[in-house]
């Protein structure tokens, strides 16, 4: 440690970007604190992953368990099925409370300094700390190198009050308080989708407000569709597209229903209005920089609030030059919000600083939505793709098969779903991977790490793959695939 400093590294923000970072600063010798205003774990551990995938875990359940005609065909019967809401509410928050003491612990058993308060640039290389609006509280810290890791909150529209009753954000429905007959959610993106997932099976009616003419917009077209297909048709769940919710008034429980003004997207003109039990908005995700004071080192966010950063992840000032010593990571700088980047972002930050070049792919870092079945991908969409494929004027191969085509998919009873792959058919490289099946979060792994290590399809298409497993889905992909190399005389 620098004798000048009180840190080698300050972290400000403890969710798993800030964790993930620190963890790899401690291994590379640095003494290491981090700033957390609010809880250890931040919004993946207390408000976002963790605790949805616990309401999606006991909530499938429920939807198996229910499904009496797809049990038959495994030859199982069962009585009647029930659930207790505030058992699985409870399995949520102690799941919550379970992971968040792990991440604290194994940064107090590392020798991290976990300093409570919100923090404050002050500097390039110092940090004021304390109590929410009362920063005169804490203390000032300084140290080598500071890492922004702040981020984000759900982004609510104009126009719509949240009273976390019959209003609200994912914030409010992980905690699952009450069950709604019918609920209005806004924007179909995968927090969306995953909440619909839980709602359907413990019997509350779905309909999706979406503004683009299709769900689930930034996916894969074909993807996008067969998801209508297997997350929506079957299931009380209806969507209005092309429209937005530009008024929200909010009801009572049980009592008075919200009322939402609905206008078309492209006229923006008020074309309906509905009456529903509670409304979800689940429009995407506002970065958390209020309040950080970066004009301390003379930069600022840009208009929609996000840290503006290089591929290194250090921080830039307003002339997009970069400010020494200052990075930010995760949902702040807006590049990919998602956990896993966070901490991926994190750990290159931490590289840069130790004088080790690195830049993170982020067309290698995987993207899932844990409905039932799960959608991932990796890379690019086929639309991306063939635009790319013109731009540049390389062939480009397509690939794709069917879960039905799995045996151990057939075995589960579980053959709905699809899993696609485009790739260069004159180098081998692989662009982008999609699956819509059982366990498509776990299976996308393999084509992530060949992305990330530029492993070609030819480098991979002779590895053998245990049978039958799942990932024999991917092995399939591979082995169509076609690349026009030259047979060696
Ligand atoms: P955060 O986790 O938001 O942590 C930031 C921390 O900084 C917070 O603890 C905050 O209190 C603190 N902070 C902010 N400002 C200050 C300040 N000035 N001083 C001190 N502390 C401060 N991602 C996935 O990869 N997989 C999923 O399955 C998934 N599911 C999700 C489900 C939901 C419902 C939601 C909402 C999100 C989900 N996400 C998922 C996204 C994921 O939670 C975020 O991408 C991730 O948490 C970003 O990590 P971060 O470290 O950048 O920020």
């Amino acid at each position: 440690t620098d004798t000048k400093y009180d840190y080698d590294l300050i972290i400000i923000g403890c969710g798993v970007g800030g964790h993930g970072a620190a963890l790899h600063a401690v291994e590379q010798g640095l003494k290491v604190a981090v700033i957390e205003g609010h809880d250890v774990g931040g919004t993946c551990v207390n408000r976002g992953c963790v605790p949805s995938k616990a309401l999606l875990a006991a909530s499938g359940r429920v939807r198996e368990f229910k499904n009496a005609q797809h049990l038959k065909s495994l030859g199982i019967q069962v009585g009647s099925v029930s659930f207790d809401r505030q058992g699985i509410a409870d399995h949520a928050s102690q799941l919550v409370q379970n992971v968040a003491g792990n991440l604290q612990r194994s940064l107090e058993a590392l020798g991290v300094d976990i300093l409570m308060g919100n923090g404050k640039l002050m500097g390039p290389h110092t940090v004021k700390y304390g109590k929410p609006g009362r920063v005169d509280l804490g203390g000032e810290v300084t140290a080598k190198d500071i890492i922004i890791a702040t981020g984000s909150v759900p982004f609510v529209p104009p126009g719509i009050p949240i009273d976390g009753k019959t209003v609200f954000t994912s914030d409010h429905a992980l905690k699952l308080e009450w069950l709604p007959n019918w609920v209005a959610i806004i924007g179909s993106g995968y927090i969306g989708l995953e909440f619909s997932d839980v709602y359907t099976a413990l019997g509350t009616e779905v309909t999706f407000i979406e503004a683009m003419d299709n769900i689930m917009p930034t996916f894969d077209r074909e993807i996008a569709r067969l998801s209508e297909r297997l997350l929506i048709k079957g299931r009380p769940i209806d969507y209005r597209t092309g429209v937005i919710a530009t008024k929200v008034t909010p009801g009572v429980p049980g009592v008075k229903p919200v009322v939402i003004e609905l206008t078309d997207f492209k006229t923006k003109k008020v074309v309906d209005t509905m009456e529903v039990d509670a409304v979800m908005v689940a429009t995407g995700r506002a970065p958390f920089t209020t309040g950080l004071n970066l004009q301390a080192v003379g930069a600022e966010t840009d208009r929609r609030g996000f840290v503006p950063v290089n591929e290194k992840m250090q921080v830039l000032d307003t002339k997009g030059n970069l400010v020494p010593h200052v990075y930010c990571i995760g949902d702040a700088n807006g590049k990919y919000m998602l956990a896993h980047a966070a901490s991926a972002q994190g750990i290159s930050a931490v590289e840069n600083m130790c004088g080790r070049p690195h830049v993170l792919n982020h067309l290698s870092v995987p993207a899932a939505c844990f409905t039932h079945p799960e959608v991932s991908f990796v890379g690019v969409t086929q639309e991306k793709a063939e635009e790319l494929a013109k731009e540049q004027g390389f062939p480009l191969g397509v690939v794709k098969t069917s879960f039905k085509a799995n045996s151990k998919a057939l075995a589960e009873k579980e053959g709905d779903g699809l899993a696609k792959m485009m790739y260069r058919k004159d180098t081998g490289e692989i662009l982008g991977v999609h699956i819509i099946g059982l366990h498509a979060a776990d299976l996308i792994h393999e084509a992530s790490n060949a992305i990330a290590t530029k492993q070609t399809v030819q480098d991979i298409k002779f590895n053998v793959h245990a049978h039958p497993t799942l990932s024999e889905v991917l092995d399939e992909l591979f082995k169509q695939a076609h690349v026009e190399t030259p047979v060696a005389a």
